[in-house]
């Protein structure tokens, strides 16, 4: 599943793999903007969103090549802003560009405040199979801070419609170290997270970018991101709970139930390929990487003149490769086979970062044993500063 296990090393430095593809769509419209999100969104403009899915299709049926693709997912903005329709026009056109897999996973992101049973019903039917909803916190007041366009209350009424509609894989998105929040906050918004029973769940600590909105309300208001200590606990609390209720943390910020590991984010950490469609939408394939307009309706543009929507691409070095290879990877909590990425990149990782990591785990950061190395959860917690030896 998404790792190419025959790649070798060309003499021109390309890297072959033979995985399946990943397919991700974006779509770039919100109903309202986040005080904290920096992700390429616009509000939603109904005559560019009919724009967009046609472009969107047509830049797939040009990129199709006929390989195989076993994961499609719809992330954004809102993909659940689309009609279903729209869904089911974009799926055709990646089923006529490409062979996709029988048991393609198929991820929608959604918000509480555009889900409806009717509307859930439908996706399904379109060949929707997991959806990924994003709740961020089942706390009102912090949801409210957020800018969030949804309730705590809506949030679990969403994942009622989904479960209700007969969606058996469904993931929930959830963000920890909000600001103005305690670490009794934050372990009953994963309590309530547990009690839904989701099948996968991503637990990310909120990085606030420099010009956030929230960032200068927060500031304007007092609402300060606890000491770091407390995000410390907030994020260990958070995994122990998870791991008591039996998900396997697979991942820095990611937990699964058995068999409900996310098969397209595996992609970007496993070393595998995939093709992005949309504004500002990135792809990697064959050791060449790019990047599409990000602007929308400059790519709406670009699509209908037949002109390139990538603005910009290039060709990974294999040094590059090595160290996205070992960034990505050491995120996973199976951790990277030093003599297979070793061998892939035709380099000597024990020679090379051996003493780092023989200092990482006498830190308590990484373990290395059966020839793999990983992170432990300690190391997890400060993951940038540990991975940022490996690039
Ligand atoms: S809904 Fe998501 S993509 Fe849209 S502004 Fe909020 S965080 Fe960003």
């Amino acid at each position: 599943m998404g790792v190419p296990r025959n790649e070798r090393v060309r003499r021109d430095g390309d890297v072959e793999g033979d995985g399946a593809l990943g397919l991700y769509v974006h779509v770039p419209f919100c109903a309202a903007i986040c005080g904290y999100c920096n992700f390429n969104r616009g509000l939603l403009d109904e005559d560019l969103k009919r724009a967009y899915v046609t472009a969107l299709t047509r830049e797939i049926e040009r990129s199709g090549d006929g390989r195989r693709v076993d994961s499609i997912f719809f992330g954004g903005g809102t993909p659940s802003l689309l009609a279903v329709e729209e869904v089911a026009r974009v799926l055709d056109a990646c089923g006529r560009a490409f062979d996709v897999a029988p048991d393609v996973e198929t991820t929608l992101e959604m918000n509480p405040e555009s889900c409806s049973p009717s509307y859930v019903s439908a996706l399904l039917g379109a060949g929707i199979n997991r959806i990924s909803l994003g709740v961020q916190s089942f706390d009102d007041g912090e949801l409210a801070r957020l800018g969030r366009a949804h309730s705590a209350e809506q949030a679990r009424e969403a994942f009622a419609a989904i479960r209700g509609a007969g969606c058996g894989n469904v993931s929930l998105d959830m963000m920890l170290w909000l600001p103005a929040q305690s670490r009794a906050a934050c372990a009953a918004s994963v309590e309530a997270l547990v009690a839904l029973a989701p099948d996968h769940a991503s637990l990310y600590m909120l990085e606030l970018y420099p010009n956030a909105p929230l960032r200068e309300e927060a500031a304007r208001r007092g609402w300060s991101q606890a000491p770091d200590e407390d995000a410390a606990a907030m994020y260990l609390d958070a995994f122990a709970r998870t791991d008591a209720a039996g998900y396997e943390q697979y991942e820095i910020s990611n937990v699964a139930r058995p068999g409900r590991r996310s098969r397209h984010n595996l992609k970007y950490w496993r070393d595998g390929e995939w093709l992005g469609f949309g504004c500002g939408a990135h792809s990697t394939r064959g050791g060449v990487r790019w990047k599409n307009l990000s602007e929308t309706a400059r790519y709406v543009d670009a699509v209908e003149q037949g002109a390139r929507v990538a603005e910009t691409r290039r060709r990974l070095s294999v040094e590059e490769r090595l160290g996205d290879a070992l960034f990505t990877g050491l995120r996973l909590a199976e951790g990277i086979d030093v003599a297979v990425v070793g061998r892939r990149y035709g380099v000597d990782l024990e020679a090379r970062y051996g003493s780092d990591v023989g200092r990482f785990v006498d830190a308590g950061w990484m373990t290395d044993a059966g020839g793999r190395w990983r992170l432990t959860r300690a190391g997890m917690l400060i993951s940038n500063a540990v991975l940022s030896t490996f690039v």
